[in-house]
């Protein structure tokens, strides 16, 4: 026996993450019979929900579809307080998914997956995590999201302020006593913005400091909408039908204020403008698609971009601010934030805001911030800088193939995935929602609940058909990616400097989510797996005899293993 526990542990699949992602996929695994795990670095569950707390921090997206579907009993018990949850109420939800499933004892806590070695001759990754351990998987699922990884705050003089220092990407577990502390907030993107109009309420004084105005249009926060609960609370199928048929960030058109939009040439201004107006008190993310045409034609987007301008001069006070305020750039080449209140936050006498193109930070002092232009003394400074989109996690761990490469070692010219789901050269490693495929424009909790159930439904027919591994084929990948290149191009956004453009050192851009639909997305997805994983390398199972020995070890150390081939 001392033998065996020496060896290191065996499981089918390991999963790294347990966030929305993570939790669905290791109970998929477990579900299909598999010995599967999931590593977390965090000593709780939840991921990005569990991360960024800071106030003011929900979900930009309706909670009804925001949501799990694949348990109708889970849907129908579950019912959220508010059109879009609060980041607490959304950490509940995962606690009780976690616990109702009986999952916590298949995630590992404060257990980040250190190293991952893939070793062909036996057909699997050997994993060190944090701690030391060692474990073998056969297939590793990497739930890290894409936007977990924070970016490095590269402001001088950081380590020499003496107040407080938060990052809304990691904000501390315990209560922040912030009521009238003079804080001053660097970042205006979604993070930024919902945490000023929190923060706001509070401070004694709040000092934005901004780089780029960002459009943020109004959430309407409010009841959940009955209607569109019952709709899936009936058949959560139909959820997974709406995700599938949508076009860009997961929503379809019913429940829309506005029936099917066209482009915005065939209205006149008066229906222009009454469309606009009356997706504007509805809120929500479909104020993407008023026009069928803004997101690709500028003279559509000018339309829909300056009626937000012109809400921001009619709901900010003072002109000069309002004008700072205004965003330039077109809408939606940027993430629309969604907000309530936050113009309205710049009408407080406890609120300034500081362009910094204009009046850069020089630094940070040990007693506040240092522009050009003048000091302001501070007791807290708020970071809401972003992230290391998508390579982020990934990056942070020392994932190495049997060449020594890293999976991300030939994406200096943006990822090039198959499907998102994988990178070749990478047997039996997947990302889930990974660039290449609908990944952040797309509802994440469907998205992740499909791509867990295509690896689980992959693993099955590997081990039905004697394989043991499989692959993207290069030129399938390169395919892949110059269709994501492909249909991006008519796309505005992919001249903007968003997290999802990927700039080249010679000046050309490629957007790095597939911005066709998940419509198109499964059509090719599926096709490829009806034909029998067309565009993909399926390796048959190596001998028997390589994987006795370790099979046996797995019985003994883990109970029952599903060991497949
Ligand atoms: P972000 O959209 O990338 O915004 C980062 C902000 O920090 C930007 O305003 C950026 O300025 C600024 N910034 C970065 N480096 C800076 C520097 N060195 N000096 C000054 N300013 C700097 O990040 P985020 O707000 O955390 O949001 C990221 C994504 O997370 C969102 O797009 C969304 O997908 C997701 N998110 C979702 C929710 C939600 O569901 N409600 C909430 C938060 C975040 P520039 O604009 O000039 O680059």
């Amino acid at each position: 026996m001392p033998k065996i526990n020496n060896r290191p542990e065996f499981f089918d699949v390991v999963v790294v993450g347990a966030g929305l992602g993570g939790i669905y996929a290791v109970h998929k695994f477990l579900q299909e019979g598999l010995k599967a795990v999931a590593l977390e670095k965090a000593d709780q569950i939840g991921g990005v929900w569990n991360y960024n707390r800071y106030p003011g921090a929900r979900v930009d997206v309706d909670s009804t579809d925001y949501s799990y579907s694949f348990s109708p009993e889970l849907y129908r018990e579950w019912r959220w307080s508010e059109r879009y949850a609060t980041q607490s109420e959304l950490l509940r939800y995962l606690n009780h998914v976690v616990d109702r499933f009986d999952l916590r004892r298949h995630i590992r806590l404060s257990t980040p997956l250190a190293a991952a070695q893939w070793h062909p001759e036996e057909q699997r990754y050997h994993l060190e995590t944090g701690d030391g351990a060692s474990l073998t998987t056969r297939f590793l699922v990497m739930a890290t999201g894409n936007l977990s990884a924070p970016r490095d705050p590269a402001i001088p003089g950081l380590a020499d302020f003496k107040g407080q220092v938060l990052r809304t990407s990691r904000w501390p577990r315990e209560p922040q006593d912030l009521a009238g502390k003079r804080i001053g907030l660097i970042g205006t993107g979604s993070s930024g913005v919902q945490a000023t109009t929190a923060l706001a309420q509070v401070a004694g004084h709040l000092t934005v400091f901004q780089r780029t105005p960002h459009y943020a249009v109004p959430a309407r926060n409010g009841p959940v909408d009955e209607e569109r609960y019952q709709f899936y609370a009936s058949d959560t199928n139909n959820m997974r039908e709406v995700f599938k048929n949508s076009k860009l960030f997961g929503v379809d058109g019913s429940g829309s204020a506005l029936g099917t939009p066209q482009p915005a040439a065939s209205y006149s201004p008066e229906e222009q403008e009454a469309r606009l107006a009356r997706q504007w008190d509805v809120g929500g993310q479909r104020f993407h698609v008023v026009f069928a045409d803004q997101t690709s034609n500028k003279e559509a987007n000018d339309v829909v971009a300056e009626f937000v301008r012109r809400r921001i001069r009619r709901l900010v006070k003072d002109p000069e601010r309002a004008e700072m305020l205004c965003p330039r750039y077109p809408i939606g080449t940027r993430r629309l934030i969604q907000a309530d209140g936050y113009y309205e936050c710049f009408n407080r006498d406890n609120v300034s805001l500081v362009d910094i193109t204009r009046s850069p930070i020089e630094r940070v002092t040990d007693t506040g911030i240092q522009t050009a232009d003048g000091h302001y003394e501070l007791d807290v400074i708020v970071l809401a800088l972003g992230f290391k989109a998508f390579t982020g996690e990934i990056n942070q761990i020392a994932i190495r193939n049997a060449d020594g490469k890293s999976p991300t070692d030939d994406w200096s010219r943006g990822p090039r995935t198959l499907f998102g789901l994988m990178t070749a050269g990478f047997p039996n490693f997947f990302t889930l929602t990974g660039a290449g495929s609908p990944s952040v424009l797309a509802n994440l909790f469907t998205e992740n609940e499909y791509h867990a159930d295509w690896v689980a439904d992959c693993i099955n027919y590997l081990d039905a058909n004697g394989y043991g591994s499989i692959e993207p084929e290069v030129a399938a990948q390169d395919a892949w990616t110059d269709r994501v290149a492909a249909v991006a191009q008519r796309l505005l956004r992919l001249q903007g400097n968003d997290y999802m453009v990927h700039r080249n050192e010679d000046g050309t851009r490629n957007f790095i989510p597939w911005s066709g639909g998940v419509d198109t997305y499964a059509e090719a997805l599926e096709k490829s797996t009806a034909n029998g994983y067309e565009g993909f390398t399926l390796n048959p199972a190596a001998s028997l005899d390589a994987h006795s020995n370790e099979k046996i070890v797995a019985l003994s150390v883990g109970g029952a293993s599903h060991v497949g081939s």
